[in-house]
């Protein structure tokens, strides 16, 4: 028996590592910080739109860049029946793009605020803030190339972000610069730091041919020090990306946002231009970027040819989560716990909660009418607000107790016309 009880618990099935069930506890937060979102997102204008978990392999691999972390190594790429390669997504803006060309949505509006909540999916080593089935919130104007709408996009962020009850908040702002000007300044740092390349990192000697930007982002620490002293990408942007930069400045100020200006602020994917931004938490650890957004006026020319600007974020809501207060208000408590013993009581108390549930009224019993006293241990575990009792003797009489968990106060309250008496209760105070 007790070889085949530990065989039994040996083919238990678990979840995929990286892969976190979000349980009824912890629910509650992620209900409200989505329809926080929700709301506020709405209110700034923006329409939700929801898009396919998987998509053709290439739409990433043009939209993000070969030469991306993501692409390069954290995608879910596979090959399906009929031989296409599909990837789960790992970012929304791309399928949002696409989109967007695909229903030819600039031809109602051309400017489209949109928004999408979901499951992003990629293949990183799993730690506290870093999984490999994550959740973001994504917003995304598209059709602007106006800096009044990156300050907008900021705005909107930020205010979120308070409204969820977040502090100590830090916004970082640079400016990446265009297609024009950012291949000057991509080869003076790639000078730089190849002078410098023995202190790189395996990955970042790499990253000198493909893609030295992103050495600037690199948490390793001999990269760190390579770079310091580095050339500013601020003081290699054309006269058109200065004067961007600078209106997005003046609009955030007049918003009344500060920020901190980070030249060494380059987000990890290609389609990045002008406006970068990330919003840090000293609350958080190293995984400390709750969420990164940006202007990117490439990302259209590469997965569809057309030329038209966009500019985003995607708040990571797991590192989001984990900065809420513990406890208050986040999880549904049942406000009635209803406790019978006996078949009459119970057909009673049947009706009672199915009542109070058309009104939306979280009500609980005891299936199985066990005594009273494992009754009360229940409601009291699940944190019942007001607890109904049915004694034998009382039911007899048309009577039931009725128990104020919190204040321990109880009173005796008729049969006739329970329902009213329960809701003036529940909902009354
Ligand atoms: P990082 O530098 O931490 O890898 P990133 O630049 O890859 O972040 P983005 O692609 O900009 O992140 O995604 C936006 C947000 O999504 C991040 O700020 C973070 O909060 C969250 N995020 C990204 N990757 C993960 C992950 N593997 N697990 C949990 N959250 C993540
Ligand atoms: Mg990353």
């Amino acid at each position: 028996m007790e070889v085949r009880g530990i065989k039994d618990r040996m083919t238990e099935i678990k979840a995929i590592r990286g892969f976190n069930d979000i349980l009824p506890g912890e629910i509650g937060k992620w209900q409200f910080v989505e329809n926080t979102a929700r709301e506020v997102f709405e209110g700034f204008g923006f329409s939700e739109i929801r898009i396919p978990i998987l998509e053709r392999t290439e739409l990433f691999a043009r939209g993000i860049g070969e030469a991306t972390d993501i692409v390069e190594k954290e995608m879910y790429t596979f090959t399906d029946r009929s031989g296409n390669s599909l990837t789960l997504r790992p970012e929304a803006t791309a399928s949002m793009a696409r989109a967007y060309l695909e229903h030819q949505l600039h031809s109602f509006d051309p400017v489209a605020k949109l928004y999408c909540i979901g499951p992003m999916f990629r293949y990183e080593r799993p730690q506290k803030g870093r999984y490999r089935q994550f959740y973001q919130i994504d917003a995304e104007v598209f059709g602007v190339d106006n800096p009044m709408v990156d300050a907008e996009v900021i705005h909107m962020l930020i205010h979120f972000l308070r409204r969820v009850g977040l502090e100590r908040l830090e916004l970082q702002i640079n400016s990446l610069g265009c297609r024009e000007c950012r291949p000057r300044y991509r080869e003076e740092l790639k000078g730089f730091l190849t002078k410098r390349s023995f202190r790189l990192c395996e990955d970042c000697q790499r990253r000198l041919e493909t893609n030295p930007l992103r050495i600037l982002d690199c948490k390793v620490e001999s990269c760190q020090e390579a770079i310091a002293g580095a050339p500013k990408v601020t003081d290699y942007i054309c006269e058109q990306c200065r004067k961007h930069f600078d209106r997005v400045k003046e609009y955030l100020a007049m918003a009344g946002l500060s920020f901190i200006l980070n030249p060494r602020m380059v987000r990890g994917l290609d389609y990045y231009t002008r406006t970068a931004f990330e919003v840090i938490s000293y609350q958080l650890g190293s995984q400390n970027a709750v969420t990164g957004g940006g202007r990117y006026d490439n990302l259209f020319q590469e997965i569809g040819g057309l030329d038209i600007p966009g500019i985003g974020f995607a708040v990571g809501m797991e590192r989001l989560v984990s900065l809420l207060p513990a406890g208050k208000g986040f999880v549904q408590n049942p406000s009635l716990f209803v406790a019978a013993l006996g078949d009459e009581a119970l057909k009673e108390a049947y009706r009672i909660v199915s009542q109070l549930h058309l009104e939306g009224i979280r009500a609980e019993l005891d299936y199985e009418g066990k005594s009273l006293k494992s009754q009360m241990r229940r409601a009291d575990k699940l944190k019942a607000r007001y607890v109904l009792i049915f004694g034998e003797e009382e039911f007899k009489r048309g009577r039931a107790v009725l128990r104020n968990m919190e204040t321990k106060s109880q009173e005796e309250i008729p049969l006739q016309g329970v329902l009213n008496t329960l809701k003036k209760r529940i909902i009354g105070d």
